[in-house]
């Protein structure tokens, strides 16, 4: 298996070369054809799995040539979400997605707790296609009227089973309710309690089922 027969944009084929990736890892190899045909996907998978770039290389692929790009000066609305539990997590993907984005022209940004909301807010205002998360801060965004997450296409629950373990079920639920009800949506997680269970059961539709 190469990332070329996964049929991504050379331009994101490039940029996984120059991290260095030869092949896809087993979760990359199953997650990748899933989410470019479209469908929700519930994976298990551990740190360490390569599961990060699992989700993001498909979705910068989705973005990066579905819809019209935008006119300069266009606001540019996000268009997909990722949540973390974690703000460690939250600035790790989000430089996986500027790593393997470097040749697109999508922008992001990443928010998250314990720090001043105006750097944040400045970057939002900007326009962002891909926002990465954790879920207190997002709230606290939204509420203040920060983040428009209507258009958003693709949602990505990155270890769904900590952001839950560390109290963040309503949180996330009130995310959830903010998002439209079309849309792709994909679930990362190691472990699968009950918990996690219903949170899938009531956001995915048809998903398929990954484990590695
Ligand atoms: P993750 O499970 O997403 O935290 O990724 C674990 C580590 O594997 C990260 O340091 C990635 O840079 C690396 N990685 C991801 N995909 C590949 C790949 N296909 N080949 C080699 N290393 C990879």
């Amino acid at each position: 298996m190469t990332f070329e027969a996964l049929q991504l944009l050379p331009a994101i084929v490039e940029a996984v070369r120059e991290q260095g990736y030869e092949q896809p890892t087993p979760i990359q190899a199953e997650a990748i054809p899933a989410v470019l045909a479209g469908h929700d996907v519930l994976a298990g998978a551990q740190t360490g799995t390569g599961k990060t770039a699992a989700f993001t290389l498909p979705m910068l692929h989705l973005l990066a040539t579905r819809g019209e790009p935008p006119k300069r000066g266009q606001f540019r609305p996000i268009r997909a979400l990722v949540l973390t539990p974690t703000r460690e997590l939250a600035a790790q993907v989000e430089e996986s997605v500027k790593a393997y984005g470097k040749h697109l022209k999508l922008k992001s940004a990443v928010v998250f707790g314990g720090v001043g909301l105006n750097p944040q807010i400045e970057k939002l205002v900007k326009g962002v296609d891909i926002l990465v998360a954790t879920p207190g801060r997002l709230l606290d965004l939204a509420d203040q009227g920060h983040v428009d997450l209507s258009k958003v296409e693709i949602l990505v629950l990155d270890e769904a089973d900590r952001m839950l373990d560390m109290g963040f079920i309503h949180d996330v639920r009130k995310v959830l309710a903010l998002l439209p009800e079309r849309k792709q949506s994909l679930l990362f997680s190691a472990t699968f309690s009950d918990e996690i269970k219903a949170l899938a059961q009531s956001l995915l539709h048809d998903p398929k089922h990954i484990q590695v």
